[in-house]
């Protein structure tokens, strides 16, 4: 993706896509220094810009790696890079990582934290499983435990097995691929969270292991304005038979509905329209 016309900002600069570049020794490609944001800029406007910006910071600090960015500094940048783009309608991703410094190693407190932003249309991240749903491969991979990583952070590092999962889950024709978490229970998929549908109620993981998705809690919110009744809880995989109907939440895939996970069916059914169609007018207000 670097081969394209565009502007990408970087530490208050706007560079040329093609030369959007950093050293080979920086310290985030060696040693997973970097926290990022995954954004949706509908009609001129970022959903939930601010609480995007404020997970950024928030990543950071967890992997204490300080942003020396504001809030508003960031919204701001966001802004810019968009206009600068001429972009209306787009993805944005907001990247911190550590850069080059004076020594080479794991420590890196001396390496600066820098901050890039760059921004480009990315339409339905599952394609047609909008209304035929998606088809999900069960991973071998297991959401690590907050003792072992900062599971709440958007950090790179937590990718590697999300990558992973996804090559294997596409190598058997599905779009993506449902994680465990460490101790067994039901997580999420590689980059969205997972709710599920049964008599009427809605199921969703209690976030303690992974990532307490924007999406994810907006639709809760939304879900709770309808009158559903919610349960975050841990989700055993011997429930995944009962379920009636399943969906996924992330501001890429927004709510994409879940045809299947490994030999568990589930329909298309009227709760994952709904939810889907009013995600869609949310965001656009
Ligand atoms: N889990 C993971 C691993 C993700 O990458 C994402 C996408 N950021 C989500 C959940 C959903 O988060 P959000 O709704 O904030 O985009």
């Amino acid at each position: 993706y670097d081969d394209r016309d565009g502007l990408i900002w970087m530490d208050g600069k706007l560079v040329e896509w093609r030369s959007a570049n950093v050293h080979i020794l920086t310290h985030a490609l060696h040693y997973a220094s970097a926290v990022f944001e995954g954004e949706r800029c509908y009609n001129g406007k970022i959903f939930k810009s601010t609480e995007h910006s404020q997970r950024l910071l928030y990543s950071g600090e967890l992997l204490d790696m300080p942003i020396p960015y504001t809030v508003e500094e960031i919204n701001a940048a966001k802004d810019l890079t968009l206009k600068a783009n001429g972009l209306t309608d787009a993805y944005v991703r907001a990247l911190a990582y550590r850069g080059a410094g004076d020594e080479m190693g794991v420590a890196a407190s001396a390496n600066p934290v820098k901050l890039a932003i760059a921004v480009w249309t990315w339409g339905a991240y599952y394609g047609d499983a909008k209304f035929k749903g998606a088809k999900l491969d069960i991973s071998k991979w297991k959401r690590p435990s907050p003792e072992t990583i900062p599971s709440a952070a958007k950090a790179s590092g937590l990718y590697m097995i999300c990558t992973m999962s996804k090559h294997a889950a596409m190598a058997k024709g599905c779009s993506d691929a449902m994680m465990f978490d460490y101790r067994g229970y039901v997580a999420e998929a590689t980059g969205a969270n997972i709710f599920f549908v049964k008599n009427g109620e809605v199921h969703t993981p209690k976030a303690d292991a992974f990532l307490n998705g924007i999406t994810r809690q907006t639709v809760i919110g939304m879900l709770r304005d309808m009158q559903i009744v919610v349960h975050e809880r841990h989700i055993m995989p011997e429930e995944l038979e009962g379920f009636e109907q399943c969906w996924l939440t992330g501001t890429a895939a927004e709510v994409t509905p879940v045809g299947s996970i490994g030999p568990y069916n589930f329909e298309v059914g009227e709760l994952t329209r709904r939810v889907s169609t009013e995600y869609e007018k949310l965001v656009r207000l």
